[in-house]
């Protein structure tokens, strides 16, 4: 090679150098301005706040909302679209469906506006089950950046007793509200979640935010809204820190009984009425309970404070969970079924509710393609873990029902059951979402009763003790996180390596 080469040579290397580094900075120019084809995000958009400002007309069941949402960019992307979920469409589908003989017909919602603050107005267009609002922001937000977005919302509230609605008995009103305020939608890599609302399970956020709530309703009306709330002349102010959802319920005939179990105040609220009394009594011995065999057995519950709130769902549903409050079905201790007022029911409700803030307010999952992950666990710590421990509660409902078979008898029972159980599920899997049901099956065979059959033939290959270290090693791993199937496989896996383990994995998940 002769020097004129290698001079010619350098000059090529130098064009081509000057061409890439061209090449990098036109390719981060146009990435920064939000260019089309950009590579694919990674990271995720993070919900950090809601500033929710909140009045309820209840001459008219109507419910007006503001709701700021502060979010950060913490993909590697500048950020220029993002999908909130707005579920009242099809909340108020479904009560006009489902609840038709209620007078639903003609109930709607409005979304009143949707806004960048500092920027100007977005496009927004609905799509799904219209309860996904793609949002175009007419500002990219850059990687690592927050901003803020404002949601006006005005809905009318069905008639119904559960999730969202309000009640009419002759002593007054009650209002459930919740599944009813604007979120961001879920996402992950630059892919945004879309399952569709689902009324006989959940479609919810696992996103950890703050929230600063204020509610305007009637001065009659006792409020029990999430986190740390107080209510004066009808204004309510509550914070909330680190939750997946918000939740509120407000009564002009309810009352509530405060005290403290395990470090945590506990707001006891009941509905006045002729077995207000038992029901309290109930309840306040089932949270304690509750408290301390969860607390000895699972892990510490995340907040200061947990609202217990009794409502009425009729007979068909139990409860519902959100992290902070439960919704308690005491249908049966306010009108009244049998001397003992199915004390043994509620009992597990109670603290099937409860033990959701074990698992799904702190340990967080997908509810709708992998609700076993909470309703499973959480069937486990309601029907083994604390109806089959000694405690106060068992104590005080056998003295009311003498029906109710002593512990031991109730073992075998339970035992029996996970027999029967086990060849019910086989064909099927516990992980799958309802839309990849098998036919023939109802939607929570898998969630809740093949859920805890596959954790009790867990807990007999490990035994208790090695369960019990399980148990404990999941909540202090996943709690205020996102824990998927494929992470309980995984840490099983740990505690047993073996075939009969592999078996057992591989009869119950897909
Ligand atoms: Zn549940």
């Amino acid at each position: 090679m002769n020097e004129s080469m290698v001079k010619g040579k350098r000059k090529i290397i130098f064009a081509l150098l000057t061409l890439i580094v061209l090449a990098a900075i036109v390719f981060a120019v146009w990435r920064l301005a939000g260019g089309k084809d950009a590579a694919p995000q990674t990271g995720r958009v993070d919900a950090l706040s809601y500033v929710m400002e909140l009045k309820l007309d209840a001459e008219n069941d109507r419910l007006s909302e503001t709701v700021t949402l502060e979010l950060k960019n913490d993909t590697d992307s500048p950020l220029t679209e993002i999908c909130l979920r707005d579920m009242t469409p099809a909340l108020l589908k479904y009560a006009a469906e489902h609840h038709a003989d209620e007078g639903n017909e003609g109930k709607g919602s409005e979304l009143l506006f949707v806004r960048q603050r500092g920027a100007a107005e977005p496009r927004v267009s609905r799509e799904l089950d219209g309860t996904l609002l793609r949002v175009a922001l007419a500002s990219a937000v850059p990687a690592g950046a927050t901003a803020e977005i404002e949601i006006g919302l005005q809905t009318d509230i069905p008639n119904r007793q559960d999730r969202f609605g309000v009640q009419v008995r002759e002593q007054g009103k009650i209002y459930s509200l919740s599944f009813c305020f604007p979120y961001l939608a879920d996402n992950e890599n630059g892919v945004w979640n879309t399952d569709p609302f689902f009324d006989d399970g959940e479609s919810r956020s696992t996103d950890l935010a703050d929230y600063r709530v204020t509610l305007e309703a009637p001065e009659s009306f006792v409020v029990a809204a999430a986190g740390e709330s107080r209510t004066e002349s009808g204004r309510t102010e509550a914070e909330a820190r680190q939750m997946r959802d918000y939740a509120i319920v407000a009564c002009d005939f309810m009352d509530v009984d405060i005290f403290e179990t395990e470090g945590v105040r506990i707001n006891n609220y009941y509905l006045k009425g002729a077995y207000a009394e038992q029901y309290r009594r109930l309840s306040e011995l089932v949270t304690r309970d509750s408290f301390r065999i969860f607390t000895e057995n699972v892990g510490s519950y995340i907040y200061d404070e947990l609202d217990i709130v009794q409502c009425l769902f009729g007979y068909a549903f139990g409860g519902m969970e959100y992290p902070g409050l439960v919704m308690i079905n005491g249908t049966s201790h306010y009108d009244g079924v049998g001397p003992e007022l199915g004390a043994q029911t509620l009992a597990e409700v109670i603290t099937h509710e409860i033990g959701h803030q074990w698992f799904y307010a702190a340990v967080g999952n997908n509810e709708y393609s992998e609700g076993w992950l909470d309703e499973g666990f959480t069937s486990y710590l309601e029907r083994y873990m604390f109806m089959l421990t000694p405690s106060e509660t068992n104590d005080y409902i056998r003295q009311i029902d003498r029906d109710i078979p002593p512990l031991e008898a109730l073992q075998k029972d339970m035992e029996d059951y996970a027999e029967v159980m086990r060849g019910e599920m086989d064909g099927m899997y516990i992980n799958i979402p309802p839309d990849e049901y098998p036919e023939g099956r109802a939607y929570g065979e898998g969630e809740y009763d093949g859920g805890y059959i596959f954790l009790l033939e867990v807990r007999s290959l490990l035994g208790e003790e090695r369960f019990a270290e399980f148990l404990r090693e999941y909540y202090r791993t996943y709690c205020l996180k996102v824990a998927g199937t494929e992470d309980v496989a995984a840490l099983l896996r740990k505690y047993d390596g073996g075939s009969a383990m592999e078996e057992l994995l591989r009869f119950y998940l897909k």
